[in-house]
């Protein structure tokens, strides 16, 4: 089995349907599912000089598999996605969360604030940076080739210019017809939509992803995966999928119970050689993330051509979630940073617990008004009566390094500073 990247070059728009059709309007989808572009491929094989029947069946049948395909750049926010939800700040789109990576990685409670603007998370699930559809009119004409009223129908479309689209294909056999080849994909033949050009290229065990860990691994699928229970009915319940997972890694892997992580869709389609439409069934969908336990290398590598049913179609695919959370709130102030800061200001041992006071003070003005500039912490300092007596100048600096610290720190420190009772006395 060799895994081989395929990049569709768009020529013309492409529009592909998603079930959701209304009477005037049909919009698209922007990731072309694995089926659609399965199908395009199959009607390309055909016309092939050599096509035969039981090739095909031994080449669609038992041996492609084909996942969805969409532009490099766009990017799949797993059900455990956080991001910030004002952006009052540019650095604000650095603070994405997810929870099932934090949980894998053992870093502790995931963040529920921006740490740039301190502003509330919100859960964004799903693909984004995909390309914008835009919409075409045309008119219904009846028999008299009039435009009959009101019957303006209307279908989105994505323009060509937005780059390749890239699908993943596995399969045993040779791939040469696939080089080169032009293919359609979605709707509009008859107006030369969804053509492109086929580019193959093989990709080596090297890419291999495998983390070389026996800790907890967190999963996601990138593409919607059907499951069932036990007596067959299709089901998005963790326990489920955990048996899925069992069953196709051959592993007794352990999933944490994490309900909330998995998003349901209805999952519709058609038949390609009835053009008849195939019973929706419930679904996990893309993005739906889960924390794995116990899963080896061989086990994983079993996973990788995907779990539940219609596989081939590209249902079911997963993928490993980053190892270690992409960003982190900076580090806050420890008591080892606090010694070293406040080391020349102990020293002073006549005036320390004044100072101290003072700093709790100022650090609860500080509290209060929005933006804490450098003049502001040099007046806050010069209002400090010992910073009046002989020699308790060369203070100063010290100070305002110390008041010069993020908001968090400083709540941190005035918590510590304040109420020394019962908390870590060590920092007063
Ligand atoms: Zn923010």
């Amino acid at each position: 089995m060799a895994d081989y990247e395929l990049a569709l070059c768009f020529e013309t728009a492409f529009s592909v349907g998603v079930g959701n059709a209304s009477l005037y309007h049909t919009a698209t989808a922007r990731v072309i599912p694995g089926a659609t572009l399965r199908g395009a491929l199959a009607a390309t094989w055909w016309r092939r000089p050599d096509a035969d029947q039981m090739a095909f069946v031994e080449l669609f049948d038992d041996d492609l598999l084909v996942t969805a395909a969409y532009p490099p750049d766009a990017m799949l926010r797993t059900a455990a996605t956080f991001v910030c939800k004002y952006m009052t700040k540019p650095e604000c789109g650095q603070v994405v969360v997810d929870e099932a990576v934090w949980e894998a990685a053992e870093c502790g409670t995931a963040p529920h604030e921006c740490w740039v603007c301190d502003g509330p998370l919100r859960l964004e699930s799903g693909w984004v940076s995909l390309p914008e559809a835009k919409r075409r009119g045309r008119v219904q004409l009846d028999t008299q080739e009039t435009a009959q009223d009101g019957a303006l129908f209307s279908r989105e479309y994505i323009p060509v210019g937005n780059g390749a689209y890239v699908a993943t294909i596995q399969t045993t056999k040779p791939v040469d017809w696939l080089e080169g080849a032009t293919v359609r994909v979605g709707h509009g033949r008859s107006q030369d939509l969804g053509r492109a050009t086929i580019r193959v290229t093989e990709m080596h065990e090297g890419q291999e992803d495998w983390p070389e860990t026996d800790r907890p691994l967190a999963l996601h699928l990138t593409s919607p995966a059907v499951i069932t229970d036990e007596w067959g009915a299709s089901s998005v319940d963790y326990r489920d999928l955990e048996a899925e997972l069992r069953r196709v890694s051959l592993e007794e892997v352990k999933l944490r119970e994490r309900q909330r992580w998995l998003r349901s869709e209805l999952i519709t389609g058609w038949h390609g050689q009835s053009a008849l439409p195939k019973q929706p069934e419930w679904g996990l969908a893309a993005g739906s993330t889960f924390v794995v336990e116990g899963l080896s290398r061989a086990g994983w590598s079993r996973l990788r051509r995907g779990i539940g049913w219609r596989r081939a179609e590209g249902y079911g695919q997963v993928a490993l979630s980053p190892l270690e959370p992409k960003a982190h709130p900076p580090e806050r102030i420890s008591f080892e940073d606090w010694r070293r800061l406040s080391a020349p200001l102990r020293k002073q041992q006549a005036i320390w617990d004044q100072l101290r006071r003072l700093l709790v003070e100022t650090i609860g003005s500080f509290a209060k008004s929005d933006e804490v500039d450098e003049t502001a912490v040099a007046n806050a300092v010069e209002r400090m009566k010992p910073m009046r007596a002989v020699g308790a100048g060369l203070l100063k600096p010290h100070v305002a390094t110390i008041l010069s610290l993020p908001k968090p720190d400083l709540e941190i420190l005035s918590r510590h500073l304040s109420a020394p009772r019962g908390d870590d006395q060590r920092w007063a």
